[in-house]
């Protein structure tokens, strides 16, 4: 069943992916952010360089802190997954980067993402199965895809781990969290997210960006209400302010 997802792919969607990638490392393109022209990804070395990289953060929860140690308000009150690991700071240039990812469809950041969280997490990771956190169908129809999933997909390749997006689904679909304050966050995405059937004992939920930890609250509470152990949450970036 899992050995299905990984190979789920269909052929024409293998063949676009190798030559989407292909085309990226060998012609130069201009550089997303200084416009310089680059071969390899979407931005050129100096402004990979210049990313706002988390060197220490909290295990729990990712918040970026001075060294790795619990973070204060994970130690009041401990967040339902067991590890959170985030790739940068939820700040500019990212949150471009991002954006162009997400509403401009720029896929090559997907690749650039999912080989640097590969890169983080590559001699540290469980056997576990992949879970990108679900749109609404509605939401994908308008946005064309599920970023979450883009990554999710390029992650499983990379580390041989299976996905699994059908086992967690969103049952409503919720105003944007970004337009809320913290407490109409947490109503807006209660009772989100369902199961079908039962799933995986241990799972990394991966998602682009950790901000309020809300949407992430309650997918990996849903998860574990229907029997999953041990839960990790992977994101690209994560904003500064805590849950
Ligand atoms: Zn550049
Ligand atoms: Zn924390």
């Amino acid at each position: 069943m899992m050995a299905k997802h990984i190979h789920s792919d269909s052929v024409v969607q293998q063949l676009a992916h190798l030559v989407s990638r292909l085309y990226n490392k060998l012609l130069p393109v201009p550089c997303f952010l200084c416009g310089v022209e680059t071969a390899g990804g979407p931005l050129c070395p100096d402004c990979m360089a210049d990313l706002p990289e988390i060197s220490h953060q909290c295990p729990l929860c990712a918040i970026p802190l001075q060294s790795d140690v619990i973070c204060g308000d994970c130690l009041k009150k401990p967040p339902p997954q067991h590890r959170s690991i985030s790739l940068f700071v939820y700040q500019d240039p990212i949150d471009r980067c991002i954006s162009a990812f997400k509403y401009h469809q720029q896929l090559a950041f997907a690749s650039m993402f999912a080989d640097l969280l590969a890169e983080k997490v590559q001699h540290d990771h469980p056997f576990a199965t992949l879970i990108p956190v679900p749109l609404h169908p509605a939401k994908i129809r308008s946005r064309g895809f599920n970023q979450s999933q883009e990554l999710a997909r390029r992650l499983s390749r990379h580390l041989s781990l299976p996905l699994n997006a059908h086992c967690l689904v969103r049952s409503r679909n919720t105003q944007a969290q970004s337009q809320l304050s913290a407490k109409a966050r947490r109503h807006n995405i209660r009772n989100a997210f369902r199961c079908n059937g039962s799933p995986p004992d241990s799972v990394i939920l991966i998602d682009d960006v950790l901000t309020s930890g809300c949407t992430v609250r309650e997918a990996a509470t849903t998860l574990k209400k229907a029997g999953t152990q041990h839960i990790e949450v992977w994101t690209v970036a994560r904003a500064m302010s805590h849950y």
